[in-house]
């Protein structure tokens, strides 16, 4: 197959008047002598780490119409996707990573990639939307008891680090599981104990963590500070003030931010009540709460969070770091994946300069068409 007349934009590069031709995987790319007035934009696809389900499925829940769901992901522009699980008993978390790993076996155009658990050891402090009637403890035995068997599919845990030692650090870290620290009340000092030993990935910045005070400048100022640590950003205009997120952009290096969209299921519906984990959500005007106020996830569709990204001032090729090439490095996927460039996946978004989606290819076969389908 081939596409003519769009702009590639890869991490690294960019051709005006482009043309890409590819099978399952991209074979070569070049510059046509054609000129287009307003050529379409063609970027590697994107990449959400921290999903938790949409189109009305969460992956926790027991049975899931992923033909349903996969859709939903593609129609915002996402090739790849981390299951992401939240703190609950570890048999139903065993069966959400079962669900995904037979999914991925029956449809090899599956966008899904692997799990990413949310939990179950988190601080009770910085709860969020998680259950805490099912935390857990981090020790290795604990952690055993979830990962082993596991390590296939099991690609990124997000733990509370001063719930947990460093023996159980040490399992993940071992097991080739990127450790990142969210729903944690650690302080900057407990933070750089487990990042000397080489922890560098923070869930979902500056939500649910030791905020930064001037005398313990926390996780907040930990991820300011740290240049290389990796940031999830959840960029839809609630769970980050539009002023922190550009003070984010200001002293964080652009290809150390990941984007994501946390997004819970009612993501792609109507507001309304939703479950999340069992509890209660509310759903209005792109945001999900929880009963008390606190927010439960977001609606973010992927597509529309780097829109705003790009408000901020990043370019195309940096939007196409923090969508796609720095979050496949947590997913290390077999093929791949996150760039315009021959031996890659042909995963690409053609999409207009607005970031509205048109066409979707996964592994070089059409996914999603504006046009229906
Ligand atoms: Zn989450």
């Amino acid at each position: 197959m081939r596409i003519d007349d769009v702009k590639i934009v890869d991490p690294f590069f960019s051709v005006e008047n482009g043309w890409v031709e590819f099978g399952e995987k991209i074979t070569s790319y070049g510059k046509s002598d054609k000129r287009s007035d307003s050529p379409l934009i063609l970027m590697p696809g994107f990449v959400d780490t921290h999903v938790h389900g949409g189109a009305g499925y969460d992956f926790m829940d027991k049975k899931i119409d992923f033909d349903k769901l996969e859709k939903h992901f593609f129609s915002t522009g996402v090739t790849s996707v981390l299951a992401t699980t939240l703190t609950a008993p570890i048999e139903r978390i065993h069966n959400a990573i079962d669900n995904v790993r037979k999914r991925i076996k029956a449809n090899p155009l599956s966008p899904l990639k692997g799990v990413h658990l949310e939990g179950p050891v988190i601080s009770k402090k910085h709860v969020g939307a998680q259950n805490p009637d099912f935390i857990l403890k981090g020790n290795i035995s604990n952690l055993k008891k979830i990962v082993d068997g596991n390590e296939d599919i099991v690609k990124i845990m997000t733990i509370a680090l001063e719930e947990s030692d460093d023996e159980a650090i040490n399992y993940l870290q071992s097991k080739g599981i990127t450790v990142s620290v969210g729903h944690s009340d650690a302080t900057f000092e407990q933070f750089m104990h487990f990042y000397k030993g080489g922890v560098r990935h923070m869930t979902h910045f500056c939500n649910a963590m030791t905020p930064l005070h001037h005398r313990e400048i926390g996780l907040v100022g930990a991820g300011l500070k740290l240049g290389d640590v990796d940031l999830e950003v959840i960029c839809d205009g609630i769970h980050l003030d539009e002023e922190m997120l550009s003070l984010i952009l200001k002293f964080h290096p652009h290809d150390r931010i990941i984007a994501i969209t946390d997004a819970m299921r009612a993501a792609g519906l109507m507001d309304g009540e939703y479950d999340l984990g069992g509890l209660k959500v509310k759903v209005k005007d792109n945001s999900a709460r929880l009963k008390d106020g606190s927010l439960a996830g977001s609606v973010l569709k992927y597509n529309e969070g780097l829109k705003r990204f790009h408000d901020l001032g990043l370019n195309l090729n940096e939007i196409t770091v923090i969508s796609s090439f720095e979050p496949s490095t947590i997913v290390k996927s077999e093929n791949p994946i996150g760039r315009i460039m021959p031996g890659y996946d042909a995963d690409f978004v053609v999409m207009d300069d607005n970031f509205s989606v048109l066409k979707v290819f996964k592994k070089g076969k059409i996914v999603f068409s504006q046009e229906g389908g």
